[in-house]
């Protein structure tokens, strides 16, 4: 594993440990086990990798039918994060740029 890959793994599990701990429960059917961090737009777009906008905190059970229901999700997530926040991520998820190690080391220092 290269120093960049290494850092993302790095700086997924400190932001996602963030996220759980601030949020706390699940954003769907506020249980408080088997949580996880769930990205609306993969994690394939690093910009919006860190992003509260793009993660939901859900259980086990609510990030797996957010899997196999995307389009009562869609719904979910519009009345939750907004229609205008909806709208941003869609236009942001369009905005592909590669990211520096520098970027990476930042979000570590802002989480750990
Ligand atoms: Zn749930």
């Amino acid at each position: 594993m290269n120093q960049k890959s290494r850092l993302i793994k790095q700086a997924d599990k400190l932001y996602s440990i963030h996220r759980i701990k601030q949020v706390g429960k699940c954003e769907r059917c506020n249980k408080k086990y088997t949580l996880s961090l769930c990205h609306i737009i993969t994690r394939g777009n690093k910009k919006l990798r860190y992003e509260n906008r793009n993660t939901l905190v859900l259980c086990y059970i609510c990030h797996t039918n957010f899997h196999s229901y995307p389009l009562i999700f869609t719904e979910f997530i519009k009345c939750l994060k907004g229609e205008e926040t909806y709208k941003w991520l869609i236009r942001e998820s369009n905005i592909l740029k590669p990211l520096s190690k520098d970027f990476y080391k930042e979000i570590i220092e802002q989480y750990k």
